[in-house]
């Protein structure tokens, strides 16, 4: 799964700098879930980095 190593999200922009406290903290929660390996909570955090970048960033 190394392909998740950038976090989640950051594909729509070429920007690595985080927005705001929401996406720090989504930002942090991921990467937590990626260092214990859980897939599905990483998967979630990539699932609500989207859907909030959408409804805060769009
Ligand atoms: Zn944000």
């Amino acid at each position: 799964m190394r392909d998740q190593a950038n976090g989640p999200a950051d594909t729509s922009s070429h920007s690595t700098a985080v927005r705001c406290t929401q996406c720090t903290k989504i930002k942090e929660m991921w990467r937590e879930a990626d260092r214990r390996n859980d897939v599905r909570v990483a998967e979630t955090m990539t699932v609500a980095m989207g859907r909030h970048l959408r409804a805060a960033h769009g």
